[in-house]
């Protein structure tokens, strides 16, 4: 009977008795035999709000309300998300949507699509900034001599991408990609 629930994870009581999780239950009542009364107290659910996320969105969820899509002007106050790619904390959720608050970053050495805009990015140097020249505004041809100076380069692009923030409501089905940063 317990085995039924052998993946609940929270405290529980069985026929009057406390355990602090379902292990110690299935131990203690091991050999008998007669009739179980469990009960489960409600799970506190594990709080996402210290998890980081790097998050990516579907183009539409950056671009400014319409009056076929006003999302934005509905639920964030007519801003849509600057970026494609944002990393940050989730601090509410609905059924079909997330709040989260946002900041622009760079977490892998090398990117391969632009985290502003989403498209595919090709020349070295946009690689490492995450972004391509367009989006971050810069050369295609690598202006560097050293190793050096390109990782001061990439450093200072970080530093400005960090710097983009958003606080808003994402809907669900408009998430492409979403990744517990550790
Ligand atoms: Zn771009």
């Amino acid at each position: 009977m317990l085995h039924l629930i052998a993946d609940y994870k929270g405290a529980l009581t069985v026929n009057g008795k406390d355990f602090a999780n379902i292990d110690e239950a299935i131990k203690a009542f091991s050999d008998y035999q007669g009739q179980l009364t469990i009960s489960i107290k409600p799970t506190v659910v594990e709080p996402k709000v210290d998890k980081v996320f790097k998050v990516t969105v579907r183009q539409y969820m950056t671009k400014p309300a319409t009056p076929e899509f006003d999302f934005h002007t509905k639920w964030n106050n007519d801003t849509p998300m600057p970026m494609r790619t944002m990393v940050g904390k989730i601090v509410q959720e609905t059924k079909g949507m997330f709040k989260m608050e946002l900041h622009g970053d760079i977490t892998e050495k090398v990117t391969d699509h632009c985290l502003v805009c989403g498209r595919t990015l090709t020349n070295p140097v946009s690689k490492y900034f995450g972004v391509g020249p367009e989006c971050g505004n810069h050369s295609y041809i690598n202006p560097f001599e050293t190793e050096e100076q390109l990782r001061q380069a990439v450093a200072e692009v970080r530093k400005q991408l960090q710097n983009v923030m958003w606080n808003g409501w994402i809907i669900k089905s408009a998430i492409e990609n979403m990744e517990e940063l550790i």
